[in-house]
C-alpha cells in the first residue's frame, strides 16, 4: 500500500511546485523505494490539449495517449517513470465523468454535489494503482486559496483522515521574500499561506521556502513556530544554475530525510546519488559549447517547447558540450533571407506545430539547412515541413503543401503531400477520423511502434530496427510521393510496422538531416538522453568544429 504525499502552493505561483515534487520523487528512488507522480489541476478545460501552447506551455503526451500538464515531463525526466493517461485529471475532466454518471444514472435519486461526489471523484482518482509502489506523489496545481481547487483540496483531507495515520503527509511550497532596505527575508505570506491550508482542515509537515538566499536560523524557527512544523522540515528551495541540480540541492537541505521522518521511517535506507552527481558534474564542466536555432512559432514563452529545450540539454551532457538555444520566430523568414538569421549555428531544429502560419518560414529553414549542410532535426511539423520543401524545391511538385492549411483557409491551393489521415491501425485496432470531429483527443496520440531501414543513419543512431515513439498529430507525409522523393535523395528511412505512414525521413547526402513524424523529445532524460537528440548534438559539435 502506497504512501501518499500531496504538494501543495501558496503566495505565488511559479514557484518550482513541478520541480520539487520531480526532485522529492528522484531521491525516494535514490533511497530504494518506487514512486509515481500525479498532478490534478483545477482548471476546467478536459485536459490541456486545446489549450494554447502560448498560454499553457508544453502538452506532454504519455504512451498510452493521453494530452498532459508539461509537469508530467520533468516528472518523467527525473524519475524515467512513464506518466500514464491516469496521472493526470483536471476539474474538466471530473465533473465530465460525474455528469456522465448522473446522466446513465448511477446516482439514480440523488442530488448530486460537489461533497460527495466530486470529492468522490477525485479520491477515486488518487487511489489508481495505489498498490503499485512506495510512494504516491499527487501534486494540486495553483495555489491555495484558488475558487478553483478548493474541491482537490477538500478531497486531500477526507482522503488523509481516511488512511491510517501516518500514511500521508503534505508538503507546501511558498515564497520567503527578500527586502533589500530592511534585508530581510520575510516569512509572513508563508505565515498567511499556512493559515489558508488550515482553514480548509489542511496542516503542512513540510514547508518548501522558494528564497533568493539560505533561511538563517532565526526566520526557520519562526517559521516552524508559526506553521506548525519542525524546523528542520523547513526546507529551503534556492535558485539553481540548472534544473537536474534539483535533487542534490534539496538532499542537502535534507527534504528526502524530513519526508521519512514525517513518515516515521527509521532508519532511512542510504541514498545512491551518483546518478545526479554524474548528471551535476556534466552540467557544470561543460568542454564546449555549440548553438542551436529553434525555427519555431511559440517563440515567446519558452515553455511552450519545454521538452526539446531539455532534450537538447541531454544532449549537450551526453557530448560534454553545452548547448545555446536561441529561439527564431519563423514568420521573420516569410519575408526575410533566412541565412543571415541562420548561418551563425551549429544546428537547426523546426520543431512540432499547428496551422499555417510560420510555415513558409520553416520550409525556408529546412531548405538553407539542406543547401548549406547544416545538421537539421525536423520534428512532426518539422519533419512535413522538410518533406514539402524536397518536394517543392527538388522533386518539382511547386505547389507542394499540406492539407492542414487548405482546411484553415477553406481553399485548395496545394497538392497534399502531407494529408489528412482518416483511418490508422493502433496495436490490433482500427482507428477512424473525420475531418468533423471534436478538436479534443482526437489525433494519432502516444506511443506507436515504428521500423527503421537497415543501414540507414537513423538505425545507427538508435542501435536497433525497431523502436516506438511518441506521437500528436493529425496529418501524415503521403507515401504517394516517396518513389519520387526517394529518387532525389530523401530516405524514407523509418515506416509505420504496416508499411503505410512515413515516420521518418533522411537526406541520404547530408552530414545529418533527419525529420520524424513524431516527438523524441518526450522520452529523453538527462541519465539516459534521446539517441537522436545526443546525435545530433554531436553532429552540430562537428559542425562548430569546423567553423
Ligand atoms: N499540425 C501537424 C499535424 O497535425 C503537426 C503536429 C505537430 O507538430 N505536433 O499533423
Amino acid at each position: 500500500m502506497a504512501r501518499f504525499i500531496f504538494i501543495t502552493g501558496g503566495v505565488v505561483s511559479s514557484l518550482g511546485k513541478g520541480l520539487a515534487s520531480a526532485a522529492l520523487g528522484a531521491l525516494l528512488q535514490a533511497r530504494g523505494f518506487s514512486v509515481r507522480l500525479r498532478k490534478l489541476d483545477p482548471y476546467l478545460n478536459v485536459d490541456p490539449g486545446t489549450m494554447s501552447p502560448f498560454e499553457h506551455g508544453e502538452v506532454f503526451v504519455t504512451d498510452d495517449g493521453a494530452e498532459t500538464d508539461l509537469d508530467l515531463g520533468h516528472y518523467e525526466r527525473f524519475t524515467g517513470v512513464a506518466a500514464r493517461k491516469t496521472d493526470s485529471v483536471s476539474s474538466g475532466r471530473i465533473y465530465s465523468n460525474v455528469l456522465e454518471k448522473e446522466r446513465r444514472g448511477d446516482y439514480l435519486g440523488k442530488t448530486i454535489q460537489v461533497i460527495p461526489h466530486v470529492t468522490n471523484e477525485i479520491k477515486d482518482f488518487i487511489r489508481i494503482g495505489e498498490d503499485e509502489v512506495d510512494f504516491m506523489l499527487c501534486e494540486i496545481g495553483g495555489t491555495v486559496g484558488d475558487i478553483e481547487g478548493l474541491p482537490f483540496f477538500e478531497a486531500i483531507r477526507q482522503f488523509s483522515q481516511e488512511k491510517p495515520r501516518g500514511q500521508c503527509t503534505l508538503m507546501h511550497l511558498t515564497l520567503l521574500p527578500f527586502i533589500k532596505a530592511s534585508g530581510e527575508l520575510k516569512t509572513k505570506p508563508t505565515q498567511h499561506s499556512v493559515k489558508e491550508l488550515r482553514s480548509i482542515g489542511l496542516a503542512p509537515d513540510i514547508l518548501v521556502c522558494r528564497s533568493e538566499g539560505p533561511i538563517p536560523q532565526k526566520e526557520r524557527e519562526k517559521l516552524a513556530l508559526f506553521c506548525n512544523v519542525r524546523p528542520e522540515a523547513v526546507i529551503a528551495a534556492l535558485d539553481l544554475k540548472s534544473i537536474y541540480e534539483a535533487p542534490l540541492a534539496y538532499h542537502g537541505e535534507g527534504l528526502d530525510q524530513a519526508v521519512l521522518d514525517a513518515f516515521q521511517i527509521s532508519p532511512a535506507p542510504r541514498p545512491d546519488l551518483t546518478r545526479w552527481e554524474d548528471v551535476a558534474d556534466r552540467i557544470e564542466n561543460p568542454e564546449g559549447d555549440v548553438k542551436v536555432a529553434i525555427v519555431g512559432k511559440y517563440t515567446q514563452l519558452e515553455d511552450a517547447y519545454k521538452s526539446i529545450a531539455e532534450a537538447l540539454t541531454h544532449g549537450g551532457m551526453a557530448n560534454r558540450v553545452k548547448v545555446t538555444v536561441e529561439w527564431v520566430d519563423a514568420e521573420i523568414f516569410d519575408t526575410e533571407d533566412p541565412a543571415p538569421y541562420l548561418e551563425d549555428f551549429d544546428a537547426i531544429l523546426v520543431p512540432g506545430g499547428f496551422g499555417e502560419r510560420g510555415t513558409e518560414g520553416k520550409i525556408k529553414a529546412a531548405q538553407f539547412a539542406r543547401e548549406h549542410k547544416v545538421p537539421y532535426l525536423g520534428i512532426c511539423l518539422g519533419m512535413q515541413m522538410a518533406v514539402i520543401e524536397a518536394a517543392r524545391n527538388v522533386a518539382g511538385f511547386k505547389t507542394a503543401g499540406s492539407e492542414e492549411f487548405d482546411h484553415e483557409a477553406g481553399k485548395k491551393r496545394f497538392e497534399p503531400v502531407v494529408y489528412h489521415l482518416k483511418e490508422w491501425v493502433q496495436g490490433n485496432y482500427k482507428v477512424t477520423r473525420s475531418a468533423s470531429d471534436d478538436k479534443g483527443g482526437t489525433m494519432r496520440l502516444g506511443a506507436y511502434d515504428a521500423v527503421l531501414k537497415e543501414g540507414s543513419r537513423v538505425a545507427e543512431v538508435y542501435g536497433t530496427t525497431r523502436i516506438e515513439e511518441r506521437h500528436r498529430h493529425r496529418y501524415e507525409v503521403d507515401i504517394k510521393y516517396r518513389d519520387k522523393l526517394e529518387d532525389c535523395g530523401l530516405c524514407f528511412s523509418g515506416m509505420s510496422p504496416d508499411g503505410r505512414l512515413p515516420e521518418i525521413v533522411e537526406w541520404s547526402d547530408h552530414p545529418w538531416f533527419i525529420g520524424v513524424q513524431f516527438h523524441p523529445e518526450l522520452k529523453s532524460k538527462p541519465f539516459d538522453p534521446h539517441p537522436l537528440f545526443k546525435d545530433f548534438v554531436r553532429a552540430a559539435k562537428e559542425t562548430s568544429r569546423l567553423v
